[in-house]
């Protein structure tokens, strides 16, 4: 057994060179290659029972996760990196590779099914980052059983989603997410961590599912037309997306809200409280 972890910059530099792989940009691929980086990734990630990986590129992470937890299922697009997988993970029994599109698998069945096997099952993956955002939406929406996502995406987007109101970075995106979650920014990671390195700098972001809440597309929509011109107030947001100044001006009204606040200014109470007088007249 090769002790050197995969995320060492001398195995990583093996393992591409004995394969011949060169990394593939339309797949997103940047290896990481600071091992205590994914170290710490993975013991911040919840990972006991089974976790769910998207995208292992030739290991780093889906070791440390396969040290930590009972099962590591891995989703993996670019059947190159199958052989190597195969290979450089074979001393460790409790790593599935699944050569698939992550967003064309069946997550509620496959979430079901390790959550029966191994008691619960949460998210840790470096996100290939062309897809970020559908692979994350695809998360949000599917299985509440799911309590903790751990990803790495670029920062600027890790920033818009833990940002707080009345914050440049406060959008749609930001209140979606921790209408859901409560979503912490655990470190950030620079690009000398990766191979090859990326034009931006990267954090690790946690999602913690709050209890008895599902994302509802008709107040994601409610959220979106809200944030629909930044510029303008939420009145006029909400008379555009209503089509009806006075309904906007009501709804407004019910949910305890000034005529002249903006959306980027409410926190995610407010929200809930604009949706129930939303649906109060549109349920
Ligand atoms: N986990 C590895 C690491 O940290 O070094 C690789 C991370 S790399 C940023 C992203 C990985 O996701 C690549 O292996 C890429 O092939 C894979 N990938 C890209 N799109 C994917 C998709 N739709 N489903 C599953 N894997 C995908």
């Amino acid at each position: 057994m090769d002790k050197r972890p995969i995320a060492s910059v001398a195995r990583t530099r093996e393992i591409l060179n004995t394969y011949n792989l060169r990394a593939k940009k339309n797949f997103g691929q940047n290896f990481l290659i600071d091992v205590s980086v994914v170290a710490r990734a993975a013991e911040a990630a919840h990972c006991e029972h089974a976790v769910i990986e998207i995208g292992p590129g030739i290991g780093s992470l889906t070791e440390q996760l396969a040290l930590r937890a009972a099962h590591v299922r891995s989703y993996e697009v670019d059947e190159r990196l199958l052989p190597v997988l195969r290979e450089e993970l074979k001393d460790y029994d409790n790593i599935e590779i699944i050569l698939q599109d992550f967003l064309e698998c069946d997550l509620e069945a496959s979430v079901s099914e390790l959550k029966n096997a191994y008691g619960g099952v949460n998210v840790c993956a470096n996100l290939p980052y062309y897809v970020t955002s559908p692979i994350l939406f695809k998360l949000f929406e599917g299985p509440k059983d799911i309590e903790y996502i751990t990803v790495m995406i670029q920062k600027e987007v890790a920033d818009r989603f833990s940002a707080k109101p009345g914050t440049a970075d406060y959008s749609a995106l930001s209140v979606e997410a921790q209408c859901l979650y409560k979503v912490k920014k655990l470190f950030t990671v620079p690009r000398t961590a990766f191979s090859p390195a990326p034009n931006v700098d990267s954090a690790i972001v946690q999602f913690h599912r709050k209890p008895d809440v599902t994302a509802d597309p008709e107040f994601f929509a409610l959220i979106r037309a809200a944030f629909q011109q930044r510029r303008k107030t939420l009145y006029n947001n909400l008379k555009e997306y209503t089509g009806s100044g006075e309904t906007a001006q009501d709804i407004l009204q019910d949910a305890g809200l000034e005529s002249g606040v903006r959306a980027q200014e409410l926190d995610v109470n407010a929200f809930h409280a604009l949706y129930d007088a939303y649906r109060k007249r549109n349920g």
